[in-house]
């Protein structure tokens, strides 16, 4: 039978509830039962001023925040839109039909403001991160770290190519914020001071983005972000942003180590990284610097193509500080005794080993060895003890299990850009990227508590 045509009214009066309306299985309902903002508004209230016009609630904005990043909503214009439509995005913020959206220029002002000053999404990501360790969601004794490359919002045509760029021509007074945020971290490890090399292009609205063709294609600007979780459940402990190179990089891990020991007190037993951490001075700052494992490949480049012996076939005798050359004889770094004893390592950080001639004149082996030399070097590097540990460690059982942990961390980045919407940053400059890595990682964490450490599911009697 059909029924009578839909037409548009409205009732005089309405007993409507948002709760009853937000299914029981709705994921920001799983969240509402974990998280806890309740310290936001003491965290921020000397940020406020004592006059002037009640401002809107922080808790509020904080939870549209992680609406956004939760559900892949980037843009605040947008997420304002959808938490006005969306019941359950309003049962989330504690809003009543009625009630009105803050505009989305609330969010600019307060980010560029007192949320900065303040570090308040460190504080909340943090807050997450101490719950989720409290859960026994992650133990901190196994880390797995990486960096994934999230392209800028800064585009070619308006770049300037490397011979032509004067960042001391630039005045602070006129420049755009995102260019003031480059001035203002031209010394800092994490972009300016990474690496003493110019990149290719610098964007003009952007400038501390990196010019990058990582992945193969065509290169573009891009910052990284960078992840150390815990491999028991792939918890993120902590996130830095960087510039798109490796020493930034491998400084961030160091960084993101030492800042969770100091806020969770935690240190790891072991960290598991790809070949990109596997270089001497990382391997030993972890080996004797932190006493951690290093899981990680160790950047080598003594094999040889050609057929001659390389380094592998020299063994060393760490007591007297020599190597045995396969012919027998001895590759010493000084054949005679100095009064003042030298560290003897050049400026690449390695100690150089050297045969007699005479021995190499007389070898059999010599056209193995060195066919066109009249003598063998062997250079060592520095931390070739650390190296060692690695290397040693790369036979064990527990390194192959922890090649597959290491999956988890590029399962995060996944999720990251396929669920959470991060393969473009939306916000620019260094703070920019630094608060949308922050809120996506405390969203992937948010979700990660309310599924594996959920609560009972809380309803609200009013909202
Ligand atoms: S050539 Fe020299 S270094 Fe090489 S195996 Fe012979 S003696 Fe040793």
């Amino acid at each position: 039978m059909l029924g009578p045509r839909q037409e548009a009214q409205s009732a005089l009066f309405y007993d409507f509830s948002i709760e009853d309306h937000v299914p029981r299985d709705h994921v920001l309902r799983a969240i509402d039962g974990v998280i806890d903002l309740s310290g936001i508004r003491q965290h921020l209230s000397e940020f406020y001023s004592t006059t002037g016009r009640p401002s809107v609630d922080p808790e509020l904005m904080m939870r549209m925040l992680l609406v956004g990043y939760i559900m892949g909503i980037r843009s605040e214009r947008r997420l304002g839109d959808e938490v006005h439509l969306n019941l359950a995005y309003r049962w989330f913020c504690k809003l009543d039909l009625t009630d009105p959206i803050p505009d989305h220029s609330t969010f600019s002002k307060n980010r560029h403001g007192r949320f900065r000053d303040s570090d308040v999404l460190r504080h909340v990501f943090e807050i997450v991160v101490a719950q989720c360790i409290d859960a026994g969601l992650a133990s901190g004794q196994r880390y797995a770290a990486d960096a994934s490359i999230i392209a800028a919002d800064a585009n070619r045509q308006q770049s300037t190519p490397k011979a032509d760029w004067n960042p001391e021509a630039i005045d602070p007074n006129e420049a755009p914020r995102a260019v003031r945020e480059y001035l203002e971290t031209l010394d800092n490890a994490a972009f300016g001071t990474a690496s003493p090399v110019t990149p290719k292009f610098i964007s003009h609205s952007d400038p501390a983005s990196q010019w990058t063709g990582a992945r193969g294609g065509p290169a573009y600007f891009s910052y990284s972000t960078n992840y150390l979780i815990d491999t028991d459940n792939a918890v993120i402990l902590d996130v830095e942003a960087t510039r798109s190179i490796r020493q930034a990089e491998v400084g961030a891990v160091k960084t993101m180590i030492d800042r969770v020991q100091k806020v969770h007190n935690l240190m790891p037993e072991r960290l598991i990284a790809d070949t990109a951490y596997g270089s001497g001075p990382m391997l030993d700052w972890l080996v004797e610097k932190r006493g951690i494992a290093p899981h990680i490949p160790v950047i080598d480049k003594s094999g040889r193509k050609d057929g001659t012996f390389e380094r592998a076939d020299f063994t060393f005798d760490a007591e007297n500080d020599l190597y045995i050359c396969p012919g027998g004889n001895e590759l010493k770094q000084y054949r005679r005794a100095y009064k003042t004893p030298r560290s003897g390592a050049n400026k690449d950080e390695t100690i150089r080993y050297r045969a007699r001639k005479s021995d190499c004149d007389a070898c059999a082996l010599k056209e193995r060895c060195i066919p066109k030399e009249p003598q063998r070097k062997v250079t060592r590097s520095i931390y070739e003890t650390s190296r060692d540990v690695a290397r040693g460690l790369s036979q064990t059982e527990q390194y192959a299990i922890s090649r597959k942990l290491r999956k988890k961390v590029e399962m995060s980045f996944a999720h990251l850009k396929r669920i959470h919407g991060l393969g473009r940053l939306r916000l620019r400059g260094p703070c920019g990227a630094h608060d949308e890595f922050i809120l996506a990682a405390t969203a992937q964490n948010l979700k990660k508590l309310a599924k594996l450490a959920p609560n009972p599911i809380r309803t609200r009697t009013a909202v």
